[in-house]
């Protein structure tokens, strides 16, 4: 059986001191959630996270990894690193890295990789824009990105990653992808990784819907059949609201 996965993505967000409340508040909130639960947090904030999360259920995650093990890279953080301050998750290849950062499905493979190597578990995301989405090229990027994010990775690789469907004009706008419409474009995902690593893999693979992910549309979201979970940007920012979320409810 697959076991959900919410995750939050704070983004450039919270101070150590805030994180400190955040996850105190959230621990009592979730404490019973039935899926994985996971906050994806700024590389500051990593240490004190993980000692505040220390004994519940919420697993620690970073924003972004470097392909190198080390070296000239300067403002990057390896796998390594990441490990060594007992990170679970990483999430790679998030659009406003693709968009602010120049990653390419090249790089986002590379981090993927060394993500792996160093036992680290990925969640991959990918998602087509606007103006993608208005020249009906929707299934196709995905597609693309897909196959491109995953190349040479063993179905063993694959059993770590979760992969993160997020239509870019969905992120931070308020703008949600109906519930028909996300499960739609998961299922090409989803058969774009059968294609690549056999049936089982591709139906045992966690996909999640992100963009304004939130305490009003999440259980219609959760409900549908090819939605493993969630990646929640901004009311992951909110105790009350991630924690909602978190504990989602749907009738099966
Ligand atoms: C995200 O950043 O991954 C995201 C889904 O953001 P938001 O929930 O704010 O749209």
């Amino acid at each position: 059986m697959k076991r959900n996965i919410i995750a939050g993505n704070w983004k450039m967000n919270k101070t150590q001191e805030e994180t400190k409340k955040l996850i105190a508040d959230l621990i009592p909130l979730v404490k019973d959630a039935q899926c994985e639960v996971v906050c994806c947090v700024p590389f500051t904030d990593i240490d004190v996270a993980r000692k505040a999360a220390r004994g519940t259920n919420i697993q620690i995650g970073a924003q972004n990894v470097h392909w190198a093990e080390s070296g000239a890279f300067t403002g990057e953080i390896s796998a390594s690193m990441l490990k060594e301050l007992k990170v679970k998750y990483v999430i790679v290849g998030h659009s406003e890295r693709r968009q602010y950062f120049n990653e390419t499905n090249g790089t986002v493979n590379a981090r993927i990789k060394a993500a792996l190597g160093a036992g680290l578990k990925v969640i991959f995301c990918v998602g087509e824009t606007l103006r993608e989405r208005e020249s009906g090229e929707t299934q196709k990027v995905v597609m693309t990105q897909t196959h491109e994010g995953l190349e040479g990775i063993d179905r063993k690789g694959l059993k770590n990653i979760v992969i993160a469907y997020e239509p870019v004009w969905a992120i931070g706008t308020g703008k949600t992808a109906t519930a028909k419409d996300a499960n739609d474009t998961i299922k090409v995902i989803r058969k774009a990784v059968r294609k690549d690593f056999g049936r089982a893999s591709g139906n045992s693979i966690r996909i999640q819907y992100g963009g304004s992910m939130n305490p009003a549309n999440v259980d219609e979201l959760m409900s549908m059949p090819e939605i493993d979970g969630g990646l929640i940007g901004g009311a992951s920012l909110t105790a009350e609201k991630f924690a909602r979320i978190v504990n989602y409810q749907t009738n099966d």
